[in-house]
């Protein structure tokens, strides 16, 4: 099968392979758009277990990356890059710089970042051979890693959820089931505590639930039990997909809203969201405050200016929901119209300088 017929494709401006026989790097480079600006997307380093996988893994998470900055108000496109090998085995020095020299060749089209198998010291190395790296600024201001501001940007937006859903404008007394309390869920099950809510986490990482009860007086349940606990939100902060058919019949929360990327397993559960009552918060308009933190560093903008574009995020759920409900639609379709409106209408412009 071409790249070109591949389901995901969805006109993909531009895909790039990258072979270093010297370094053992294997990447692919996917541009999904870049009509707002430059596409900026993480690098992502994972053993994949086919070429296939890689491909369709980067060509999805490149077209989230465009509507989830046309959304945020940013100007920038979407991409991705995946290595394919284990980060803890496979990743050498060489190899990154030999990304970097590849990346530098796309002339500014792609702008990387760190992502799940890549840290802030692998972009610094990277910045060795190209300057199109973001978030790489650890000593400065922002302090490099983005999982607190997405952090903060979820907690901004399950608020706008809650006082949409249930008409209140503060979190006195709401129990809150976070899934998931690495990174992001951490920071998050913070700023909730601090704002009055009740807690209840799990983590499959035994240690993380653990620092959730003793630093936060988090409950802590099973894994397999977060979806049916007596909560009024549900968080998934851990990975994708949580949210299927099967799930959705256990939930009691009336309102999800947490920082995992793709929740949905298939589009068809947004339907069944609908029509249990239940306010679905998009993932991509909610966990968007990491790419507008990075896209802030890359400016060299104050914290104070990146941090209230990260409180939009409350006020463009906002008029997500209210037209969702005037079309009687499911929240996502909603958000991806206003990113398309936002992308789509745009000329292409020239990516970057
Ligand atoms: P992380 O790896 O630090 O945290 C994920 C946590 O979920 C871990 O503690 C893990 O043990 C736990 N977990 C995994 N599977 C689980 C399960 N089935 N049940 C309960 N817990 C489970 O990752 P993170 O950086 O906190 O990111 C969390 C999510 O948010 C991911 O989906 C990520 O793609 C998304 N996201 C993160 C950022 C960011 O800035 N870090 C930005 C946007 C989106």
């Amino acid at each position: 099968m071409s790249v070109f017929d591949h389901p995901d494709f969805d006109q993909h401006e531009q895909v790039a392979f990258f072979n270093h026989p010297a370094s053992g790097l294997k990447a692919i480079v996917a541009i999904h758009n870049t009509n707002l600006g430059p596409a900026l997307g993480g690098c992502r380093m994972w053993p994949y277990a086919s070429f296939q996988h890689a491909l369709t893994d980067v060509l999805r998470l490149s077209k989230g990356m465009t509507y989830k900055s046309a959304v945020a108000g940013l100007q920038l496109g979407g991409g991705k890059c995946v290595i394919i090998g284990d980060p803890r085995q496979d990743k050498s020095e060489s190899m990154l710089l030999a990304l970097g020299e590849y990346i530098n060749g796309l002339s500014g089209a792609y702008i990387t970042a760190e992502d799940s198998g890549t840290s802030v010291p692998d972009m610094e190395v990277i910045s060795r051979s190209t300057n199109y790296v973001a978030g790489i600024n650890p000593e400065g201001e922002h302090g490099g890693d983005p999982s607190p501001t997405t952090a903060y940007g979820t907690f901004v937006g399950l608020k706008a959820a809650v006082k949409h859903r249930f008409n209140q404008n503060d979190l006195n007394g709401l129990t809150v089931a976070i899934q998931g309390v690495g990174n992001v869920g951490f920071h998050l099950a913070r700023h909730l505590k601090d704002a009055g809510a009740e807690l209840v986490v799990s983590d499959i990482f035994a240690q993380n639930s653990e620092r959730a009860a003793e630093q936060l007086g988090a409950r802590v349940v099973a894994p397999t039990e977060i979806y049916g606990v007596d909560a009024d939100v549900f968080a998934p902060c851990a990975l994708g997909g949580s949210i299927n058919q099967d799930t959705v019949q256990e939930l009691k929360a009336k309102v999800i809203a947490g920082a995992a990327n793709n929740q949905l397993a298939q589009p068809q559960v947004a339907e069944t969201l609908l029509e249990n009552g239940i306010l679905y918060t998009p993932d991509y308009v909610l966990n968007a405050g990491g790419i507008i933190d990075i896209a802030y560093q890359r400016e060299d903008k104050s914290r104070e200016e990146m941090l209230a574009h990260v409180d939009t995020i409350g006020h463009t759920l906002e008029e997500i929901f209210i037209r969702a409900e005037e079309q009687g639609l499911p929240t996502n379709i909603v958000a991806d119209q206003v990113a398309e409106q936002r992308f789509i209408s745009q000329p292409a412009m020239k990516a970057a300088s």
